[in-house]
């Protein structure tokens, strides 16, 4: 049979009536060729609705699936309904301060140290990110999570690499979230962490043929539609690099800091001050730079090698401007415990490693009371036990 076009898709769109009943949603301009993507005889596609409407309109979007899965060729429908959002909605300010968030949040507020970060029931949101891919972002970010987590507090971990989820193998967690009311998704949990990533939405054979926009409304609804709170630190784990996508990824998500991720060479090579540049940019205040893989422990004898030189990443932190927060090891243990889904700082909180990991957690929250003071806020109430 052959395969469905966009046109063909767009078409049978216009048999679906309008929230109001009047005109159909593609000449109100709700679903437009840029929120469609045909793969085969794939189709997703994302149609814009007030939040507040998204539980009636329900009905509008079994709709839109079936007159989409009638066009001839077609063998899978994803519709999701997402947020009404202006285009050009402002860069979060310092302090991860009201990044006006289009839908409302799902969780209670609990006042658990709400400090208007803009999900509510998450008291601050930061960023792991890196200039590049390989470079460990994914395994910091789990390993950072378990940290503030081992410090007492309230953690959440949310997996933005939409096209190359890592989440639910790291933590060894399967599964779907389950919906608690409406479309509000509880997070799978592990190892004390709440956890949200497309991995547990979207099968693994499904072509990630998401384009932009629907990126992004993927994004704002792993936000607002988990019941998160209450958190105290919600770590979110970037897409690698530092393009348009990972910018509007950085925009959308109401920061509070970030921490780049970097391995010496990279630091040598640029790659981390391409994402210092895309932080700064967006009025995000980098926390600091983790040196991951910064010099080898020997498994068998416990040394220490600096194979790259000691102290680079130190002194080129403190070149460009920016915090130092650790270094972390090149340790076989931290590629088996990550494959193996239990990661170094619960499945061995002793080694070195670990240590390691909870000293940078230790320093990012000392950095999030400063950025908070420097901003003139309040500092949050996060309280580290020691
Ligand atoms: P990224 O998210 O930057 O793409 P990952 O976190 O997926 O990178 O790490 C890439 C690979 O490197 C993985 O196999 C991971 O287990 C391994 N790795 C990361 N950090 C270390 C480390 N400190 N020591 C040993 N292996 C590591």
């Amino acid at each position: 049979m052959a395969t469905p076009t966009k046109d063909q898709v767009l078409n049978a769109l216009k048999q679906v009536k309008g929230p109001d009943l009047s005109g159909d949603i593609v000449a109100l301009g709700l679903v437009g060729p840029d929120d469609v993507a045909v793969s085969d005889g794939k189709v997703i596609l994302a149609v814009r609705i007030p939040a507040e409407r998204a539980r009636e309109l329900e009905p509008m979007r079994r709709a839109v699936e079936k007159v989409v899965a009638a066009v001839p060729g077609v063998s899978k429908v994803t519709v999701a309904l997402t947020a009404e959002r202006r285009a050009s909605a402002s860069p979060p300010s310092a302090g991860g301060v009201g990044a006006g968030q289009g839908a409302p949040g799902p969780a209670s507020d609990t006042g658990a140290g709400d400090l208007g970060a803009g999900v509510k029931g998450v008291s601050a949101i930061i960023a792991v990110a890196s200039g590049k891919g390989g470079v460990g972002k994914s395994t910091t970010a789990v390993n950072l999570a378990l940290g503030l987590k081992a410090g007492g507090l309230n953690v959440g971990l949310l997996d933005a690499d939409i096209y190359g989820p890592s989440m639910p193998r790291l933590l060894k967690i399967s599964g779907r979230p389950e919906p608690v009311s409406g479309r509000v998704l509880r997070p799978m949990e592990n190892y004390g962490l709440k956890v949200m990533s497309m991995g547990f939405l979207v099968d693994e054979e499904t072509p990630m043929i998401w384009r932009g926009p629907m990126v992004i409304s993927a994004l704002t609804q792993m936000l607002n539609e988990v019941l998160w709170g209450p958190l105290d630190v919600l770590v979110v784990d970037m897409p690698p690099g530092t393009g348009d996508a990972q910018l509007t990824m950085a925009q959308q998500v109401p920061l509070a800091g970030a921490v780049i991720v970097s391995t010496p060479q990279d630091l040598a090579l640029i790659d981390a001050r391409k994402g210092l540049a895309m932080f700064q940019r967006t009025e995000v205040p980098v926390l600091g730079i983790v040196e991951n893989m910064s010099y080898f422990l020997c498994p068998r004898c416990g040394e220490r090698s600096e194979i790259f030189g000691h102290g680079g990443a130190e002194s080129e932190a403190a070149r460009i401007g920016v915090p130092f927060l650790g270094g972390v090891p090149l340790d076989i243990a931290v590629r088996e415990t990550s494959d193996a889904g239990t990661p170094v700082v619960v499945s061995a909180p002793d080694s070195g490693v670990a240590k390691a990991y909870r000293g940078i957690a230790d320093r990012v929250i000392d950095r999030l009371k400063q950025e908070r003071q420097a901003a003139g806020r309040k500092a949050p109430k996060i309280v580290m036990e020691t």
